[in-house]
């Protein structure tokens, strides 16, 4: 494809949360953030995004970091990148789903640059980091000149390239929940090629068996790249639900997931092919959730 140069635009680089709202609020529909700009500015090249002001949120503290908090659970700034979210120690210690997702993106030179609110913000159908964000039970922070708002993962997408958030608001953190005992869970990624591609198909499956580690007590299961935004498959989780998790039960979800997707047939795959992969992906990410808990101790 003809990439061309960038267009003409004005740089702002705010140093401020507030300032950037004013300046977003002031410009509307003209202008962006821009965090790693491994989206935005590919968009712009391609004049699929028109962008006459460009808002650098990077000089703004207030969206960096990862903190945990023994109540809240895990806080990450929207600014923080995809590297940072895989070198995070308490990421892959203690919420080893979103840890796999990011360490299987993009290459080591986006990840230093592309950022975790980027992904979500995006609302492409296969963004990565929302499955497991999804099953984990995680929000997002929303903020406008006028307040700030809390959403769900589960509820941000709205359809391909398009989210709940408004032009005038900045996704500021993602807040991930302490996972209760007895739980764990998988990313599995299914890609044409083994690094530095989209997803053909993304399931994440999270489960909490009760304390004998016996019988499933809870279920989340997410898929990413097979709908116009990533889905939950709640029929699929509702198969698990009170019963010993074992390879037909898992094959059944993987099934009824299966019928669950919409996905499309592009030149990087066919929609049965798709369909057949995330029935033979949650089948092995809710073993793979199982055998996690089993062995955790
Ligand atoms: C070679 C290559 C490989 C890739 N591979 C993968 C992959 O394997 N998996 C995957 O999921 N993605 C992949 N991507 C896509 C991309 O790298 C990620 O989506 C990245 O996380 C985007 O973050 P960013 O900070 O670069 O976003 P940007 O490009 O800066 O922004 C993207 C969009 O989100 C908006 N935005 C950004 N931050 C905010 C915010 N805090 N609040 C409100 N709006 C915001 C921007 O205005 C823009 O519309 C790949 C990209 C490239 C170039």
């Amino acid at each position: 494809m003809f990439i061309r140069r960038l267009p003409r635009f004005e740089y702002h680089a705010p140093a401020s949360l507030a300032q950037a709202l004013e300046l977003l609020s002031k410009w509307g529909e003209k202008a962006k953030v821009f965090a790693g700009g491994t989206d935005l500015l590919v968009a712009m090249k391609k004049r699929e995004a028109v962008v006459e002001h460009l808002i650098n949120l990077k000089g703004i503290s207030e969206l960096k970091g990862i903190s945990e908090d023994e109540k809240e659970g895990l806080k990450i700034g929207a600014l923080v990148t995809l590297g940072e979210v895989e070198q995070s120690k308490t990421v892959r210690e203690k919420y080893p789903i979103l840890w796999e997702a990011v360490s299987v993106m993009a290459s080591p030179q986006v990840r230093t640059l592309g950022t975790i609110g980027g992904n979500l913000s995006s609302a492409v159908p296969s963004a990565d980091t929302a499955p497991p964000l999804i099953v984990l039970g995680a929000m997002v922070k929303l903020r406008g000149i006028d307040g700030e708002r809390s959403v769900r993962v589960e509820d941000f997408f709205k359809g391909p390239g398009e989210s709940v958030l408004r032009s005038d608001e900045i996704l500021t953190q993602i807040l991930i929940p302490k996972p209760l005992d007895g739980s764990g869970g998988t990313y599995l990624k299914l890609m044409r090629r083994n690094a530095l591609d989209l997803a053909l198909v993304g399931v994440a499956a999270f489960l909490r068996l009760d304390l004998d580690k016996q019988l499933c007590t809870e279920a989340r299961i997410a898929l990413g790249a097979v709908a116009p935004t990533p889905i939950r498959a709640p029929m699929a989780e509702e198969i698990l639900l009170g019963k010993k998790v074992d390879e037909v039960l898992a094959g059944e979800a993987g099934k009824v997931a299966s019928g669950v997707c919409r996905p499309i047939s592009d030149i990087r795959s066919s929609l049965e092919y798709r369909c057949h992969m995330v029935e033979v992906l949650t089948k092995r990410a809710v073993m793979g959730a199982y055998h996690i808990i089993r062995e955790g101790g």
